[in-house]
């Protein structure tokens, strides 16, 4: 006997057919002898439906407010979940994530989980019961409900996951499993039957939208086994068979000795750069120019500076698409005067493409194959940046998918 978490994402919830196979599957783990909780998104669609009706009254709605609008759609599932199961004679009981003491910070639309309190859900285990959790929502000091950023149910379920240690969290959802690359972008994109912690961390935050980054942290703080699977198969095949499907997050990079010296390649459509010319080159200028655009919450992300020449020096860096006019905003109004720049200058059509392996430790040329490549389909590079399991560029937004086919293709990574 194991206890088990299970996520299940938007689509696996999107009808009450959908839910009832949700229950079928988890009938079917409960009934091997498994303690089971899950963690259901919003139907599909829902999250983005009732953020529209706030959006209709107002361009920005209060996150607070926000939050308690956005946080329903996981109440609607848990509860229809719960409903579901009994109809099929299981017990189960649903919570809301403040129920359970799911402690976040006050950062409405992207709170940090704190803790968890498992002893609540742990006594209705005990008892027999299955026990159905919010994704995505939590509860902050102050009572007040908060939620974890789009796509948050993932971090929520790993977060529970580790709170409980369980053995494993099973993350099902509408694809089979991690791929090589979207295989929407390359048709013939292969299932990868594990992939480290680490290449996960690497390819959620550029740009894979498999899982949310969080929940990749969460699992790499915790050691927490999780794997992606298809919520799409017959909810009745055979349990061995759907444990050991998808793709499992490891942390042991020698599983990983017979692979390519590249896992992935990842990328990210809607980035947007910016460049302010002419600063002058002096201790503290990099701060001047990143602390308010840190302090208006905007992520950046890729950051060149490059040699000074006569003092001046030219500072380039991305910032998230959606952020790139309140970037631009920032810098125009609170950083230009202030340091004394010559111009600011942007490109809001840029992508950036990667590529991710463990495999970079030990190999040598890599960065020159994906040039090569590049240069081959006569693709400019505008930025670079890597780290010691990736390596990405900066191009423009027009060439990333054939950037993507060209780089997949050069590193061998399709299917057989
Ligand atoms: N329902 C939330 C969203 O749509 C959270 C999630 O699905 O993970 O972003
Ligand atoms: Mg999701």
């Amino acid at each position: 006997m194991a206890l088990i978490v299970h996520k299940y994402g938007g689509t696996s919830m999107g009808s009450t057919e959908r839910i009832k196979n949700v229950a079928k599957r988890v009938a079917k783990w409960h009934d091997a002898g498994h303690q089971i909780v899950v963690v259901p998104s919003a139907m599909s669609g829902e999250t983005n439906r009732i953020i529209g009706l706030a959006k209709e009254i107002s361009a920005q709605p209060d996150p607070r407010e926000l939050d308690m609008i956005a946080s329903t759609g996981e109440q609607v599932s848990v509860g229809l979940l719960a409903i579901a199961l009994q109809a099929i004679g299981k017990q189960a009981v649903s919570y809301a994530g403040w129920q359970v003491a799911i402690k976040t910070d006050s950062a409405h639309t992207k709170a940090r989980i704190a803790s968890i309190d498992e002893a609540k859900v742990k006594a209705d285990l005990d008892a027999g019961k299955i026990v159905i959790i919010t994704g995505f929502q939590g509860v902050d000091e102050l009572g007040n409900i908060t939620t974890l950023g789009r796509g948050g149910s993932d971090t929520s379920a790993v977060a529970v996951a580790a709170a409980l240690k369980a053995q494993e969290c099973l993350i099902y959802t509408d694809v089979d499993g991690v791929y090589t690359t979207d295989p929407r972008v390359v048709s013939d994109a292969r299932r990868l039957n594990t992939v480290t912690f680490e290449e996960m961390l690497e390819m959620a935050s550029l740009g894979s939208k498999v899982l949310q980054i969080r929940s990749v942290e969460f699992a790499g703080n915790y050691r927490m086994p999780t794997r992606v699977l298809s919520s799409l198969t017959d909810p009745l095949i055979p349990l061995e068979e759907e444990a050991n499907s998808g793709t499992l997050i490891s942390f042991e990079e020698d599983t990983h000795m017979e692979q390519a010296t590249i896992t992935g390649i990842a990328f990210n459509r809607d980035e947007a750069k910016i460049t302010v010319l002419g600063v002058p080159d002096r201790p503290g200028i990099a701060y001047q120019i990143l602390g308010p655009v840190a302090d208006a919450n905007i992520e950046v992300d890729m950051i060149i500076q490059n040699q000074s020449v006569e003092g001046k020096t030219d500072f380039t860096f991305t910032v998230p698409r959606g952020e790139y006019t309140k970037a631009m905003d920032v810098l125009e109004n609170s950083v230009k005067a202030h340091i004394g720049a010559g111009s600011i200058v942007g490109d809001s059509k840029v992508s950036k493409v990667s590529v991710v392996g463990v495999g970079m430790r030990s190999h040598v040329g890599i960065a020159s194959q994906m040039f090569r490549t590049l240069s081959e389909e006569g693709i400019n590079i505008q930025m670079i940046s890597t780290s010691e399991i990736k390596i990405s560029v900066l191009i423009d937004e027009k060439y990333m998918e054939l950037a993507v086919r060209a780089l997949h293709k050069a590193f061998g990574l399709e299917s057989a």
